[in-house]
């Protein structure tokens, strides 16, 4: 099992990342990709997957939420990581226009200069939406062609975007808002139009905790998620599915193997 999308960057691992990657280790996760957002997250993530090989990966991006402040200067520190093998994605790209933290114009100029790059250093794409559908899948559409895989992270979306994405043959990635009462509803019941191979998991620690009962006072720090409630998801993933929990994990396991080209 692993996990596609941790944060393990973020200064509230700092502390205590050793015991965070034990836990992660103890639930059997056998791979960790430390999410990049900005250089600065890249930089630490490509630190941790080096200290770690064939445990922790990284991805190299700038999230829409720092579009503002892409660059040449910022593109070029960026490329620099890129013929890292420990760096298996560009991104996190993408377009976020719920909080609109950088403008829409920078957030797509940046978007289409990182998928750029993807194209041109082979990587795969670690994408970004939310409430942005129309002007992501014109954007993911009209590179359709020359494009290198790429996954929606953290997909929760409408059922609209999910076919208009798999159609596109992009990936899906789910995390713990599908075990969100509220907030799940909609993506657990239509999680079912998406064919095991497209799928992988997520936790987006330290966001996005499982909901399940009894787990949120599991954790060693308040409101912390960590990797290692991963197969949580995978079992709510598994049920909405109605597949086997074994079989879920196996199925998106090799997705991601292949996907991130993990197995040398
Ligand atoms: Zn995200």
């Amino acid at each position: 099992m692993i996990d596609i999308g941790a944060n393990l960057s973020n200064p509230t691992f700092e502390h205590d990342l050793a015991d965070v990657l034990q836990r992660a280790k103890d639930a059997k996760l056998q791979g960790i990709i430390v999410t990049g957002t900005s250089v600065e997250s890249s930089l630490a993530a490509l630190a941790l997957a080096e200290q770690q090989p064939n445990f922790l990966y990284a991805t190299a991006g700038v999230h829409p939420h720092d579009a503002d402040s892409y660059n040449d200067n910022i593109e070029t520190q960026l490329i620099a990581m890129l013929d890292k093998p420990n760096i298996v994605a560009v991104g996190e790209t993408g377009l976020d226009f719920n909080r609109n933290f950088s403008t829409p114009d920078n957030q797509r100029q940046a978007f289409e200069a990182q998928i750029a790059l993807a194209n041109r250093y082979q990587k795969p794409l670690f994408l970004h939406e939310r409430d942005a559908f129309k002007d992501f899948y014109a954007i993911m559409a009209a590179n359709k062609k020359e494009q290198t895989q790429a996954v929606v992270h953290c997909f929760t979306g409408s059922e609209t975007a999910l076919k208009a994405y798999l159609d596109l043959g992009l990936y899906i990635g789910i995390t713990g808002w599908i075990s969100d009462k509220k907030r799940g509803v909609n993506l657990r019941e239509i999680i079912k139009y998406a064919p095991l191979d497209r799928l992988m998991i997520e936790t987006d620690a330290p966001y996005l905790t499982p909901q399940q009962a009894g787990l949120k006072s599991q954790l060693s720090k308040k409101n912390r998620n960590e990797p290692w409630t991963l197969p949580y998801t995978a079992a709510t993933l598994a049920e909405c599915l109605g597949v086997e929990t074994t079989m879920l994990i196996e199925k998106t396991t090799e997705n991601t193997n292949n996907f991130f080209n993990l197995v040398s």
